[in-house]
């Protein structure tokens, strides 16, 4: 393996695991950058892929395709959690990995981080790790109900979970899950949902943006606002709690943290160590982008501004809207200070991430009102 200069600037080629939205808009940022870039895709002209120099088309298993991509690129990142661990590791022998592997074996699972968490003093909800549908029952019982059942692994939005309010829902969630291993938590009967997204240089610099405020439909993020409306104390220790975990996983790139805030109690849900759907307002809204930043930070350049220059609302559209034919994207467009981003999916199924709408205002409320009447108006009866 040769050695990797400390900064890969312009010019150089960054590989991307994973050619959907994330990849793409990480595409986007590189490309104004003036870097090129290569993404691992088993599907052909997938999202990222379309704005990409190359694209290595094979299954993420594929060991010998990894390798072949590997040497086309200088560093390697990935949009998803769920790369093979074999698949990292031929990687990582050609080309560094940011962040590490070790970063990703903890956060891609559920049990795995929920145990790092806790091991270090980070606050979560009470889970149990579950192996059978008694199991689950023990743990409900133990918890007390409602809770949450969900897959150790391969779940992301929402998939791969469910919520029993009765004891004996417990066998039939667990038939459903289908997975060996699970997580039962405790329902958190949270106030909001916020989102940090930790920019880490390895050098001991740390950026962060947010927090962000989620609302979830369906287990599926809808809308998120920024700035999240919690008193400045908190909204402190939420990014002083993001950064420590960050700085304790040793993550080079992002690292965003969904917390629940209860009270003036913070908890966190879950990590992801890559840009988040939470941050695409950055784009828009802030003097760096989320992508740029997780560029900036795995290339070794200097960590970029996270300052907002306009409160503002990010709208998911998802594949649904187009249950009766085209969205009307005149109409969104006709609202002022709104933004559309789609992402070159050429089938929209229902529940499938489509693309977003951004809103700059004045203040996040009118933000909010005006990035959902822009989403509104895709579906409204002419
Ligand atoms: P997750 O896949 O863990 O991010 O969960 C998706 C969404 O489900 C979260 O953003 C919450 O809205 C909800 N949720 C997950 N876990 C819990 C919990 N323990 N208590 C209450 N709501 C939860």
């Amino acid at each position: 393996k040769p050695p990797t200069p400390a900064i890969l600037g312009p010019g150089h080629t960054l590989g991307v695991v994973g050619g959907g939205q994330l990849g793409r808009m990480f595409a986007a940022a590189a490309r104004r950058l003036g870097y090129r870039i290569q993404i691992l895709d088993p599907v052909p002209q997938a999202p990222a892929a379309q704005l990409a120099d190359g694209q290595t088309i094979a299954a993420y298993d594929d060991v010998a395709a990894a390798r072949r991509f590997a040497e086309l690129v200088d560093v390697v990142t990935f949009e998803f959690e769920n790369v093979p661990a074999e698949t990292l590791q031929a990687i990582e022998e050609i080309r560094p990995v940011r962040p590490a592997p070790k970063v990703l074996h903890v956060c891609r699972h559920r049990s795995r981080e929920k145990d790092y968490l806790s091991r270090h003093g980070f606050p979560v909800a009470p889970y149990r790790v579950v192996r059978s549908s008694d199991d689950v029952q023990h743990a409900a019982e133990e918890l007390g109900l409602p809770v949450i059942l969900k897959t150790a692994d391969f779940g992301y939005d929402g998939k791969g979970q469910a919520r029993l309010e009765h004891g004996d829902e417990a066998a039939a969630a667990w038939t459903a899950l289908g997975r060996p291993v699970g997580v039962v938590e405790a329902f958190v009967p949270f106030d909001r949902e916020v989102s940090v997204i930790v920019a880490a240089d390895g050098r001991g610099n740390l950026r962060s943006f947010g927090p962000v405020e989620n609302t979830h439909s369906r287990h599926i993020l809808d809308v998120s606002v920024a700035p999240a409306s919690c008193p400045p104390e908190m909204a402190q220790r939420a990014v002083a709690m993001a950064e420590a975990i960050a700085a304790t996983l040793g993550v080079v790139g992002l690292l965003t943290v969904e917390m629940f805030v209860v009270g003036d109690q913070l908890i966190v849900n879950e990590l992801a160590p890559r840009p988040h759907n939470s941050g695409h307002y950055t784009i828009d809204a802030c003097s760096t982008s989320q992508f740029e930043q997780h560029l900036r930070a795995i290339c070794g350049l200097p960590l970029g501004e996270t300052r907002q220059l306009q409160p503002a609302a990010m709208a998911n559209l998802l594949g649904d809207l187009w249950s009766r034919g085209e969205p009307n994207w005149a109409a969104a467009l006709a609202v002022p200070g709104v933004r559309l981003h789609l992402y070159g999916k050429a089938e929209p199924r229902p529940g499938r991430k489509m693309g977003h709408l951004t809103a700059l205002a004045d203040t996040v409320e009118e933000a909010r009102a005006l990035v959902l009447k822009a989403r509104a108006a895709l579906v409204a009866s002419p």
